[in-house]
């Protein structure tokens, strides 16, 4: 098998969604952005999974890039770009985070057939410069026009392999430049932004208990819990919210807020609890009862004497 062949069979593998969706790392999750984000409804939860099915999904591609973890692998959609523009489809409007994306990857402007935008696609667009005014950057700009590229250089994945006998060679040239080629490890979009974060996390002090749950489960490693600090760092968050669906004391919060990226440490305290006696860890310098102690109906102790 020639180098070329192996190229073109390595774009024919069948979409799936991994196993690392966060809802296969805890039966607590509740993230659903693919099902929401899916307008055929080609994606539905089964046995608590997300399952695609193949016969209603149109390969859009909106479930690669709103996914927070990228676990939807496999598909390979229609996207148009001619130097360092994005020419609008009409079928299918990409994500902020996928025009976010496009943007860190130099795509200055998006070229629109009609002067009347689709509702989403002036949502996206507005959405995307008012984050990308945020981090200091240039927005994308808006042009009205014709695009300058013939009906061939833009294909899906089935046009291609069925295009792929006839015409070989040079067409898979034409129409997959690589650095444009959907990965879904690319749509990681704060790989793109390394000096900012786009979600704002909060532990409240008082309610945490330092189970350690939010540091085990987090994808993005956003919490480390050392012997005096608690480390927060929402650099590389994308809003999965695992962490809020396990804590068992519903103590953290995650809300969308673009900013430079900050660590933010929470001292740890060494107390000793007024009941047990024992010797815990908390956030919370005054706390004077430990977290089994304060869960436990007042008098424990006594009557189990
Ligand atoms: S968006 Fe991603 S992480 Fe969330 S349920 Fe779907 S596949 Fe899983
Ligand atoms: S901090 Fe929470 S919401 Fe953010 S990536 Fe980690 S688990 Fe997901």
């Amino acid at each position: 098998m020639g180098m070329m062949d192996k190229w073109v069979e390595s774009l024919d593998y069948q979409f799936h969604i991994s196993d690392s969706c966060v809802r296969s790392k805890s039966p607590w999750s509740t993230c659903n952005q693919c099902v929401k984000c899916c307008h055929v409804e080609a994606i539905t939860l089964g046995n608590h999974l997300p399952i695609i099915d193949a016969e209603k999904c149109v390969e859009c591609g909106n479930c690669m890039a709103v996914c927070p973890i990228q676990a939807v692998e496999g598909i390979f959609p229609k996207r148009t770009i001619v130097r360092n523009q994005l020419v609008a489809g009409e079928a299918f409007v990409p994500t902020v985070n996928e025009l976010l994306v496009f943007h860190a990857k130099g795509i200055t402007s998006i070229l629109f057939h009609s002067k009347v935008l689709q509702e989403t696609w002036k949502h996206h667009v507005q959405e995307t410069n008012r984050i990308l005014v945020q981090l200091g950057k240039s927005p994308l700009l808006t042009q009205i026009g014709i695009s300058p590229i013939e009906k061939n250089e833009s294909v899906s994945r089935r046009d291609l392999f069925s295009l792929w006998g006839k015409e070989g060679k040079s067409l898979i040239k034409q129409v997959t430049p690589a650095q444009w080629r959907f990965n879904h490890a690319n749509l990681d979009v704060a790989r793109y932004y390394p000096d900012y974060q786009f979600f704002d996390i909060v532990v409240e002090q008082e309610k945490c208990t330092l189970c350690r749950a939010c540091e085990a489960l987090c994808p993005k490693k956003c919490y480390t819990i050392g012997d005096d600090s608690f480390e927060v760092s929402a650099h590389s968050c994308s809003d999965c919210k695992l962490c809020v669906d396990v804590c068992p004391e519903k103590a953290i919060t995650i809300r969308p807020h673009v900013s430079k990226a900050v660590s933010k440490k929470h001292e740890m305290y060494s107390n000793t609890c007024v009941v047990c006696k024992d010797s815990f860890q908390t956030l919370s310098k005054l706390d004077n009862k430990c977290p089994i102690c304060t869960k436990r109906k007042a008098g424990y102790l006594k009557s189990k004497a």
